[in-house]
């Protein structure tokens, strides 16, 4: 078992459940009513899950998550547009390389990775350039697992009459957005993260005269959401060949998280798998990088043991041993690794991977943490 189907601790792909699995035993025919039948109940449930059909469109993009991102920005922010945008980890970073390589006009607002933006500072940015036209944010910084005040964000921006764009690829699905209270152009996600799908697509919620307006933006035509969108609306399929067998599997993944109880019983069991991991790292003396207050149940970043004899390295190498997988750590000052909270695991899971943790630590001696 260990060795042939490890847990993935990771955030995406991750473990998903074997019947999310046996749904990719089918082969479908990309034209084929059944498939544009599934590909639009999808949606539909997709949408629903941030009470967005009133105002938004969900536009399926092939690809991982950052093709999604990438298609949103070329997409909904004109060539003469310019993005304000927000960092604080790897992925914001990710951002603003999409606007310099898509030439859109950028500016960037960095903070610590500990440190999450905040309403204030946007408000003072917006003032201070009158140029701006977007601001981009990530919602879950998963390099860290920080969590934004996005709301108080979304709401500044919109106050000033701009347009905000977020990258909540590790967040839908388990952290709740409200599409009628919280104002945004385009919320991007993917179907390997806490839908737990397998990866393969992205989708954009995107707001619909914001789409409606779009048309030529983009500078590609395979990441053009606005056309991506037109084509699926006049024939029910999917512009270029689709993921169909990622398609299948998300559709299945989706009923079960309807089964499971939808957003709040998902965000209920990663939180417990999130308390549960904290809880039982701090027994073994590791610590979390971030304080409570800003943690996302998602992913928790830990400093690394400071013994001489930890090795990252040798650590995974033998936690894989006992069937888990877990995630190298993204930040430049500090040592660190990375547990995730999400995927198809409950915590019973996390206490099974804390337990291997521990016996790996005494089998390295590691004794300083
Ligand atoms: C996973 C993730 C992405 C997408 O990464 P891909 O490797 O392209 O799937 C983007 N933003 C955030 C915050 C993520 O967690």
């Amino acid at each position: 078992m260990s060795t042939a189907a490890p847990i993935l601790l990771t955030p995406g792909p991750l473990t998903t459940s074997t019947r999310t699995r046996q749904a990719m035993m089918v082969d479908w025919g990309s034209w084929d009513s059944s498939f544009n039948q599934l590909t639009a109940s999808l949606c539909e449930q997709l949408l629903a899950i941030i009470n967005g059909a009133d105002s938004h469109y969900c536009v399926p993009l092939q690809g991982s998550g950052t093709f999604a991102v990438e298609a949103a920005i070329g997409t909904l922010v004109p060539r003469d547009g310019k993005v304000l945008v927000l960092i604080n980890g790897a992925y914001g970073q990710r951002l603003a390389k999409i606007c310099k390589v898509l030439g859109r006009d950028f500016s960037t607002f960095e903070t610590a990775e500990d440190q999450p933006t905040t309403a204030a500072d946007v408000d003072r940015l917006l003032r201070e350039d009158h140029s701006i036209t977007h601001v981009a944010l990530i919602h879950c910084e998963t390099s860290t697992g920080i969590l934004n005040p996005l709301p108080e964000i979304a709401h500044v921006i919109a106050q000033h009459g701009k347009r905000l764009i977020i990258d909540a690829m590790s967040s839908f699905g388990a952290l709740p957005i409200d599409a009628s209270q919280v104002p945004f152009d385009a919320l991007i996600a993917a179907s390997g993260k806490c839908l737990e799908g397998v990866p393969g697509m992205g989708f954009v919620f995107a707001n619909k005269q914001s789409l409606a307006k779009a048309e030529g933006n983009s500078h590609s035509l395979a990441m053009d959401l606005q056309d991506q969108h037109a084509y699926m609306v006049k024939t029910g399929q999917w512009r270029f060949t689709p993921p169909t067998h990622v398609v299948a599997a998300l559709h299945e993944a989706l009923l079960q998280y309807n089964e499971e109880g939808g957003l709040p019983a998902r965000h209920q069991r990663y939180a417990n798998n999130c308390q549960v991991l904290l809880d039982e790292m701090a027994k073994l003396g590791l610590r979390s990088f971030l304080p409570a207050e800003i943690q996302a149940p998602i992913i928790v970043t830990f400093h690394a043991p400071k013994d001489p004899r930890y090795q990252f390295k040798e650590f995974y190498e033998r936690v894989k041993a006992k069937g888990f997988i877990l995630y190298p750590g993204k930040l430049t000052q500090v040592e660190t690794f990375r547990v995730g909270c999400i995927g198809c695991v409950n915590d019973d899971g996390m206490k099974a991977a804390v337990n291997a943790v521990a016996e790996v630590l005494r089998e390295m001696e590691v004794l300083e943490i």
